[in-house]
């Protein structure tokens, strides 16, 4: 159903199931801070819902339900299918990293008697956006001995937040003059972590104290940090936006909204036709470079791994198990916003409450970068859309010229498979609360299903 008010008509039971379905994924979103947060959460769910390590299997049979992990950040899910693999897949492919800031490999530093941990931003953020909310720290120290310590801070309502300064109004006369990509710079990103000074210390006795609480709490040393990841990123729990609670805002939406939504179609369709796959990866916001991004062999190694199991290890049959699948990138969309109308052009952008928007192209200044997918295609998903009665809706980052921007697609792209980008509308994207409406997330889960399901 092209370009309709999800609401429109909805039943009563419609609307409890639009708004149930989002109390799992605010569940999903306040859990899923980071991209290995959320693979332990997505492993953590696969498994009560019967999934096994692929290792674990010799053999394979059609219905059987395996995943892959990747350095704990990148994580893939199959679900085999009555036919051959070789006939092709329906891969669902979301990325789990979101923007953020990281620490330095040395990042603490003292100044002013505060202490303060050193950081450089991740993907693109309006760095204006983060000074002055309460963030949280979350990560893993990697120690020589092999052990790995976590860091959690600043989620549980007891846990101190941390944060970042803003100079203050009263001062600001010359900062206020600077443009917006310069008022706050990205080495002025650093994360205040105490004041309190180390009674007996002659030097840098607030960074002495923290170094010593560290020690404490994660048995950790100053070079330590040498080995460690730790994001810092807003701190809290998704919560429902709006008086009327239709909309959720939350830190990290793009692009855990398309992961929660693909991994729940997934793990609640039926055994399927074509073998189904769910991809999570990381580093999308940077390029989708290194050994967890989409660009990286891991995928292609995880499937022919599960041809091996089936006989067809051979790479012709792996080609034409890629280059016979069709995929949905699942990634977020830009949303008109009523008060930046402007950016959009109206009549091609996605609204809320429309549903699951498909994007034919991405990409910047003439399309550049965008995989741009096949009209043969998109009419299959229409059709498949349509059978299904779900409400769906076309859109492009922002109106020409304005900008733009790319995900994942044509990286599968390259493999000849069909591919187009369909995930959730979303509105202050990157920022510390971006927002997303209760009807879309539920509405591209549906769809998502219908995908594997569907006869395309
Ligand atoms: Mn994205
Ligand atoms: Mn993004």
């Amino acid at each position: 159903m092209y370009n309709r008010n999800v609401y429109q008509d909805a039943t009563k039971d419609k609307i409890a199931k639009i708004t149930d379905f989002c109390e799992d994924y605010k569940d999903f979103l306040s859990k899923g801070k980071t991209e290995r947060m959320c693979v332990t959460e997505i492993v953590a769910l696969a498994k009560k819902a019967g999934f096994v390590p692929a290792e674990s299997k010799k053999t394979l049979a059609a219905g059987d339900k395996v995943y892959f992990v990747n350095k704990r950040k990148n994580v893939v899910l199959y679900r085999i299918g009555t036919r051959p693999l070789t006939d092709g897949l329906r891969i669902l492919g979301a990325h789990l990293d979101s923007p953020r800031m990281d620490l330095k490999q040395n990042p603490l530093y003292e100044k002013e008697e505060f202490a303060l941990w050193d950081t450089h931003y991740y993907g693109g953020i309006k760095k204006y956006q983060y000074v002055t909310v309460p963030l949280a720290a979350h990560g893993v120290i990697c120690l020589k001995d092999g052990k790995t310590v976590e860091v959690h801070v600043g989620e549980d309502p007891a846990d101190p937040v941390l944060g970042i300064t803003d100079l203050l109004i009263h001062l600001s006369g010359e900062m206020m003059q600077k443009k917006a990509d310069k008022v706050i710079e990205g080495e002025k990103l650093d994360v205040i972590v105490g004041s309190m000074p180390l009674d007996g210390e002659e030097k840098d006795e607030v960074k002495a104290n923290i170094l010593r609480l560290l020690n404490e709490k994660y048995g950790i040393g100053a070079e330590d940090f040498v080995s460690a990841e730790i994001e810092i990123v807003p701190a809290g729990p998704a919560r429902d936006f709006g008086l009327d609670r239709s909309m959720v805002a939350s830190y990290g939406q793009d692009d855990r909204v398309c992961a929660y939504t693909s991994l729940r179609a997934l793990l609640d369709g039926e055994a399927p036709e074509y073998a189904s796959c769910a991809l999570f990866v990381d580093k999308e916001e940077i390029g989708s470079v290194g050994a967890t991004g989409a660009q990286s062999l891991f995928f292609e190694n995880t499937l022919l791994e599960l041809l091996a199991k089936t006989g067809a290890d051979d790479v012709l049959s792996q080609r034409r198990a890629l280059e016979r699948s069709y995929m949905l990138s699942s990634d977020v969309n830009a949303a008109i916003d009523p008060i930046y109308a402007s950016a959009s052009d109206k009549g091609n952008c996605a609204k809320f409450n429309h549903g699951i928007v498909f994007e034919k192209y991405t990409g910047a200044r003439g399309k550049s970068g965008a995989s741009d997918a096949n009209p043969e295609y998109i009419a299959k998903i229409r059709r498949v859309m349509d059978e299904a009665g779900v409400c769906f809706q076309t859109g492009e980052l922002g109106a020409v010229d304005q900008g733009g921007g790319g995900t994942i697609a044509y990286i599968s792209a390259r493999y000849n498979m069909e591919v187009i980008d369909a995930g959730v509308p979303v509105l202050n994207m990157h920022s510390p609360m971006e927002i997303t409406a209760k009807a879309d997330v539920y509405e591209t889960y549906l769809a998502y299903k219908a995908f594997f399901k569907g006869t395309l």
